[in-house]
């Protein structure tokens, strides 16, 4: 016996398929949304697609960002020979917040996972080894200490070793399976300044 509308189990399916979104709470939005009043859900919609539709990778670090180039590579004022490698938008802001990290970036969106069946031509990591054209002295590898982020860095330290560029590793002062986006900001810089070369 279906106990709600059509409507209602409609929304409910698709909230359901939200990242972190369980049964429970997708129930619990659906009918928090409904109750909302028209001009509220209006705003809600239009937020969602306008996003969708403007928000792009940028051309030089793909990030997501509104224009062609994001802010942090438009800023002559930043070091554009040093180029910290994250693995999605999430963890750039995170290093962004701490106000001390003076380079670029490149987000790989996404990090090796031989389990997931996610390999290297899945990430923005082709990308990453022609950036190393330009004028580069050291690429900061700042992905995650999960399994995946460590296979990942091995990955990438091994591609760009031979290039003589310099490449480092972030301290592992950052807790095992943590998401660099839910570590405090003194945490992140003692990573970043405690950086080892692979
Ligand atoms: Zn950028």
């Amino acid at each position: 016996m279906d106990l709600y509308s059509g409507h209602i189990n409609r929304l409910i399916d698709e909230l359901s398929g939200l990242p972190g979104i369980g049964s429970k709470s997708a129930q619990r939005l659906a009918f928090h949304l409904v109750n909302l009043p028209e001009g509220k859900v209006k705003r809600l919609v239009k937020a969602i697609t306008d996003a969708k539709e403007n928000v792009r990778y940028c051309r030089e670090c793909f990030t997501l960002t509104d224009s062609e180039v994001c802010p942090v590579c438009a800023n002559t004022k930043r070091d554009h020979g040093t180029i910290m490698v994250v693995e999605n938008t999430r963890d750039l802001a995170a290093y962004e917040k701490t106000g001390k990290y003076e380079g670029i970036y490149h987000v790989l969106h996404g990090a090796i996972s031989p389990m997931l069946g996610i390999g290297p031509g899945d990430i923005k990591l082709k990308e990453l080894i022609a950036r190393l054209q330009n004028d580069i002295t050291e690429v900061i590898i700042a992905t995650n200490s999960s399994l995946e982020g460590e296979t990942t860095a091995m990955y990438i330290g091994k591609l760009i070793k031979p290039t003589g560029i310099k490449v480092s590793r972030i301290a592992s002062g950052v807790p095992v399976g943590g998401d660099l986006e839910y570590i405090d900001e003194v945490t992140l810089l003692r990573a970043l300044e405690g950086r080892v070369e692979m």
